[in-house]
């Protein structure tokens, strides 16, 4: 299992850049995690759209689904009858309209996963937890090859979210701000929350992503090592780890 940084600002792309979006890859399989402005620009760096079989949407905001109409395009103006494929894209229908939107009839198929029902998409078991943020989101655990990803998406700091992620071998957690600034109300977590819920779950690595656009990310990183003194990186464009 491989899984590579796509994006990873938070709100809005800067130059030459994406937000939220991560390629889960085994072999042939591969999954994009959110899909965010830019991400379909960025993507092809790492492998061809065509070679996508779906997306996992974690919620509905535009920093995690904005490429989704595009992506839809894309379908529809390169696939030729006879070689087309029909991608998939999960998400959750806490928000029907959202996910009925997701649907294009004999381009893409959505699929809707639920709070504590794994769902296998080809190697990888998925399982999906609610997370505290304004809008109904879902942090994700992949497991593969006795390995597992547990990725936050948006949330503010919870004590259970800790437990699912529970000896994870990478947390992707989400890091919106520094450890002087509080944004729990909007259901975010800073550097501290950060370092505490990789304390907490006791993971092997974290990897902090959905980065601020102000300050220095290194102090981040500095500020999560005073609760988690494992290892810890800052996601860039094609950051990638791979799980032999
Ligand atoms: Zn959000
Ligand atoms: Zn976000």
């Amino acid at each position: 299992m491989k899984i590579t940084v796509v994006g990873f600002w938070h709100g809005y792309p800067e130059k030459g850049d994406a937000t939220s979006g991560y390629l889960l890859e085994k072999g042939d399989n591969k999954l994009l995690l959110d899909c965010g402005s830019g991400v379909l620009s960025s993507i092809e760096k790492y492998c061809l759209l065509s070679e996508l079989n779906g997306v996992v949407l974690s919620h509905y905001h535009h920093d995690h689904m904005a490429d989704i109409g595009v992506y839809q395009y894309a379908q529809i103006l390169t696939a030729s009858e006879e070689q087309r494929k029909v991608p998939t894209i999960y998400g959750h229908n806490d928000d029907k309209e959202a996910f009925s939107s997701l649907q294009k009839e004999g381009f893409v198929q959505a699929i809707e996963y639920k709070e504590g029902e794994p769902l296998e998409i080809g190697p990888f078991l998925f399982t999906f937890f609610k997370t505290n943020h304004p809008v109904p989101c879902y942090a994700m655990r992949i497991e593969c090859d006795q390995k597992s990803i547990v990725y936050t998406a948006d949330s503010s700091y919870m004590e259970e979210l800790a437990v699912f992620a529970d000896e994870s071998d990478l947390l992707i957690a989400e890091c919106s701000t520094y450890a002087n600034n509080d944004l729990s109300q909007f259901g975010h977590m800073n550097s501290h929350d950060v370092g505490l819920l990789a304390r907490r779950a006791n993971t092997k690595e974290l990897l902090l992503t959905h980065l601020p656009h102000i300050g220095d990310h290194q102090n981040l990183k500095r500020e999560a090592s005073d609760y988690f003194n494992g290892t810890i990186s800052i996601a860039t464009s094609g950051w990638t780890k791979e799980f032999k």
